[in-house]
């Protein structure tokens, strides 16, 4: 094993381009901000000459090159990772000259133990130097020994780096990386480092490039966005950023996660009420509604401050759809906590929440704090918080019977999609929403996500205008509801559906014809295997 802490990369030796048709596979564990620092490792890996591998090659164990991009929050990342690990090495032993890559927040935080409990991984990189990767894997290639690279600080802002988007239609965009709270159940701060802010036009201007590329929506990423600005010195700056994005044609939804109750301040509700692409949405953290708790996990707002910023947005916006985070069973938690947590979400009327049964992560100030509550204690709070979030979040669904709302179409179809001929999307709100289409559109069943020829309707030069792509937006009447999904099928009876060709849509066609070689993207270049790379934003100052 060759351990380096922190050798820069750039100093080492260049990426040798990778035999030819060498294939990879970036696997995600954990959140946003890992789903799009894997778009980075792709791209980095694309741009390095390595080839996507098929989702039937990814299926086969075949791929050239494994990236695992870890996640240390989820209680059972370790097991995951390590299972995933152990699975791999019997293929790996099969397939000589396959490599296995592990990165992201597990990696930063475990190191060298990484390649000592499971040897068979040729390269451990951080949260710091994503752009390591090529260089390492043919570094680890060349001297036939495990690379570990992990910088203890930022290396290159993510967001400079090579690009494959997943997604046509939306795009992530970090706002900022890193995290200057100390909450006392996370990790992220001692894995991510403290806030570093992206400029303004930094930013913009990566949103101006995805919309150009296409895309209709973006997501604005931080670990805690209301604090944007605080590195440069402007703390309105993030609202100002929502009005900004506004102004950028073409781009008509904007979503960003995850604001932090703390630091939510009523301009950013004006912004987001005074702004028409910005989707009356919003995921705000609760963790826990016992004041006592929430000083405990070192959280500096309390439930009333919590519940006056809902009332604010739904005042400013009275159709958001508000979503959370709850931490059940922080060490400590007495049956009166908890009761203030039921109170908090029930006057809350979440559309849907994210709960977790509390687990110490090893490192953080919550693993050694007494109270820590028996499994039988946490799983039956749990479940009482479940029902009662189930029976908001149905009612909550249920009010949304009779509406009628926009969805963008996706590209995955939902999980009963083929069964059920419908199509799958997100409302303006971001609620799922299952549409049916009207008769006759689709004669021969359900379309794959992907066409598999040319000759998908979708793909035609003068397609069916009542059937939508992945990235047009179609309007119909929510039918059903179900706690966390809303049914559309207000087409079936000849009732509302009309469909909106995009920009997005197009693009997604000159994807897939390029992807299945009958055209080629933007009208020239060769076919991309699946999309293509975008080369890192230049560091723009302002
Ligand atoms: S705000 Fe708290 S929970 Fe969120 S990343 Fe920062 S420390 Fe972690």
């Amino acid at each position: 094993m060759s351990t380096t802490l922190p050798t820069p990369v750039s100093d080492a030796m260049p990426v040798e381009t990778p035999a030819p048709d060498r294939t990879y596979v970036v696997r995600t564990l954990g959140c946003q901000m890992n789903v799009h620092d894997s778009e980075h490792m792709a791209g980095m890996l694309e741009q390095a000459g390595y080839r996507k591998a098929s989702a039937a090659e990814d299926a086969l164990d075949s791929a050239d090159v494994v990236v695992i991009n870890t996640c240390a929050v989820r209680e059972n990342a370790a097991t995951r990772l390590y299972g995933n690990l152990g699975q791999l090495a019997s293929v790996k032993a099969s397939r000589p000259g396959m490599q296995i890559a592990v990165g992201g927040c597990l990696a930063q935080k475990d190191r060298g133990e990484i390649v000592t409990r499971a040897p068979w991984v040729d390269v451990v990189f951080g949260t710091h130097n994503l752009d390591a990767l090529p260089v390492l894997l043919e570094r680890a290639r060349h001297n036939e020994a495990a690379q570990v690279e992990i910088a203890e600080s930022l290396q290159v802002f993510p967001s400079t780096l090579p690009t494959r988007r997943e997604s046509v239609y939306a795009g992530w965009v970090s706002i900022s990386v890193g995290c200057n709270n100390t909450c006392t159940f996370c990790i992220v701060p001692h894995l991510r480092g403290k806030e570093r802010d992206r400029r303004p036009g930094e930013i913009l201007a990566e949103v101006q490039a995805l919309v150009d590329a296409g895309a209709v929506e973006v997501t604005l990423l931080g670990q805690n966005v209301n604090s944007y600005g605080v590195e440069f010195g402007d703390r309105g700056a993030f609202a100002k950023l929502l009005r900004a994005c506004g102004e950028i044609e073409g781009l008509e939804r904007v979503r960003f996660t995850s604001p932090h109750p703390a630091a939510f301040t009523d301009d950013v509700i004006e912004a987001m009420a005074a702004t028409p692409n910005v989707m009356p949405q919003l995921h705000m953290p609760l963790q826990s509604g016992s004041d006592r708790v929430l000083r405990a996990m070192r959280r500096s707002y309390r439930s009333e401050k919590f519940l006056g910023i809902l009332d604010r947005v739904r005042a400013a916006m009275p159709d958001a759809a508000i979503t959370t985070d709850i931490i059940v069973g922080f060490p400590g938690e007495t049956e009166e906590d908890f009761a203030e947590t039921l109170r908090v979400v029930e006057a809350s009327r979440f559309s849907s929440a994210f709960m977790f049964q509390y687990s110490p992560r090893p490192g953080t100030p919550a693993a050694t704090m007494d109270g820590h509550l028996p499994k039988e204690v946490v799983q039956e709070r749990f479940e009482r918080l479940l029902a009662l979030q189930e029976r908001i979040g149905a009612q909550e669904s249920a009010a949304q019977v009779g509406r009628t709302v926009e969805v963008l179409v996706a590209e995955g179809s939902g999980k009963k999609d083929g069964a059920t001929h419908r199509l799958s999307g997100r409302a303006r709100d971001n609620r799922l929403v299952h549409l049916a289409l009207p008769a006759g559109v689709l004669p021969d069943g359900p379309l794959p996500d992907q066409p598999a020829t040319l000759d998908d309707p979708r793909l035609a030069d003068a397609p069916d205008p009542r059937l939508p792509r992945p990235g047009d937006m179609v309007t119909v009447e929510v039918t059903r509801s179900a706690p966390h999904h809303l049914i559309a099928d207000s087409a079936t009876g000849g009732g509302t559906y009309a469909v909106r060709r995009t920009r997005s849509g197009d693009a997604w066609v000159a994807r897939e014809k390029a992807r299945l070689g009958g055209g080629d993207e933007h009208g020239h270049g060769a076919p991309a295997p699946d999309g293509p790379v975008v080369l890192g934003m230049p560091t723009l100052r302002r």
